[in-house]
């Protein structure tokens, strides 16, 4: 249930971190891969290890906050692969900034990063999926969404944006669903990726997080990419608007 053989995946920001770990599972899992991020040459040494274990990959520039270069990555995908089966929403920023220094550029840059390139991808694809009635969404959100009682200080922006990704996924998921469109969110807790450097960098920043972790260490990219598998496979076939947590506990504490 876990195949994806014949599968079309698009994931964005996959040079590296969670997204590099999604692009080689669902490769492994048997789906052509469209490996996708800023730098169309880190993408490429991503499709570069794809090919060499025997998977399908094509690695394309895009910047999600572009609605030009999202259309492109659709159209080019389609001409190389016939069709779009799974999208994973991945592409992130997260900058630190305390609330009362927050600047109206900073805050636009990340809602235009992690929210507006969200509903690009996914409205440009959810398009091309409703006219083969049917196709998977995966946004990935955070433990910083917004859930009562735990509240992130310096990431005001990042907060809203994961938030307002998971009040769209459950709204996208009413509104595909005629389609035989699934959208699902994964809540990532502590992740060890280039974007969590700075906890995992930081001792006291670190003892500080893993003390508000059951499970004592950073979660590994591999460990959001299974949950990533799960939600793009049948074996979730009855699942749609769900949000997947997965982080070591985080929220039950
Ligand atoms: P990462 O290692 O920084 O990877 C994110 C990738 O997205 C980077 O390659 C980044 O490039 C790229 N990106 C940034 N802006 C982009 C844009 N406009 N268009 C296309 N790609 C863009 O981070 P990660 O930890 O794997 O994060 C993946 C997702 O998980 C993000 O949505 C993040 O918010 C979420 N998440 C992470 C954690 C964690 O602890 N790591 C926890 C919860 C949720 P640049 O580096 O050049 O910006």
């Amino acid at each position: 249930m876990l195949e994806l053989k014949n599968k079309v995946a698009i994931i964005t920001g996959a040079r590296r971190g969670m997204g590099k770990a999604d692009a080689l599972l669902l490769a492994k899992a048997g789906a052509k891969v469209v490996v996708s991020d800023i730098s169309e040459e880190e993408c490429q040494q991503v499709v570069d290890e794809i090919k060499n274990s025997g998977g399908e990959a094509m690695a394309i520039k895009c910047d999600v906050s572009e609605k030009e270069e999202v259309d492109k990555m659709i159209k080019k995908t389609i001409e190389e692969f016939g069709r779009i089966d799974i999208l994973v929403n991945n592409a992130g920023i997260c900058q630190f900034k305390p609330f009362l220094d927050l600047t109206e550029e900073e805050w636009d840059r990340t809602i235009n990063i992690n929210l507006k390139g969200y509903f690009l991808c996914g409205q440009a694809v959810a398009k091309e999926m409703a006219k083969q009635k049917s196709g998977v969404i995966i946004n990935i959100a955070s433990i910083a969404m917004g859930q009562v009682g735990v509240g992130f200080p310096a990431i005001t922006h990042y907060c809203a944006s994961k938030g307002g990704i998971v009040a769209m996924t459950e709204a996208m998921a009413l509104e595909l669903a005629p389609y035989n469109i699934r959208v699902n969110a994964i809540a990532p807790g502590a992740i060890d990726t280039p974007m969590a450097a700075s906890v995992k960098d930081d001792p006291k920043v670190l003892e500080g997080t893993l003390n508000r972790v059951p499970l004592r260490r950073m979660g590994k990219p591999e460990e959001i990419a299974s949950a990533v598998l799960f939600l793009a496979s049948d074996a979730s076939s009855y699942m749609t608007g769900s949000v997947v947590v997965v982080d070591g506990g985080w929220l039950a504490g």
